[in-house]
């Protein structure tokens, strides 16, 4: 029995034997820094995912079923996107009296006619009601 196990282990199949053997722990090493590279840009924690990836080959699938659905980066940009939104929303106001959406240029809401702010005297440009001089020209706006 040994003299047919010995001679069906030659060197080649040792060499294959130890070629897979290799592959499988690369394969181990890779998923374990996966895991981790992975959970910090997800914003989860690495040290914890980390340890579960310790087991070998089920952690790394425990991770790829469990991670968080978004990369960090992803979540940024969404969040940079949003406030890019309420930036231009900025730039338009809402009609004080009936809610129409208004550009900061407008003197009067055009669907109800509620004056909205005032003329510069000299330049035409609108003014807030608030404001005591003229961004634009630099006219002092008489208080009323
Ligand atoms: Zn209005
Ligand atoms: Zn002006």
């Amino acid at each position: 029995m040994e003299e047919i196990v010995s001679q069906l282990i030659t060197p080649e199949v040792k060499t294959a034997f130890m070629v897979v053997l290799i592959l499988i722990g690369v394969l181990y090493l890779v998923s374990i820094i996966w895991v981790i590279r992975d959970s910090y840009l997800r914003g989860s924690n690495p040290i914890i995912w980390g340890i579960i990836s310790l087991i070998p080959f089920i952690g790394a699938f425990a991770y790829s079923m469990l991670r968080p659905p978004m990369l960090l980066s992803d979540r940024d940009e969404q969040e940079l996107d949003f406030m890019l939104k309420q930036r231009e929303l900025l730039k338009y106001g809402e009609c004080g009296k009936c809610g129409y959406p208004v550009e900061r240029e407008y003197l009067m809401c055009p669907r109800c006619g509620t004056q909205l702010k005032n003329e510069c005297q000299r330049c035409g440009h609108a003014l807030n009601p608030d404001w005591t001089v003229c961004p634009f020209c630099t006219t002092r706006v008489g208080q009323r």
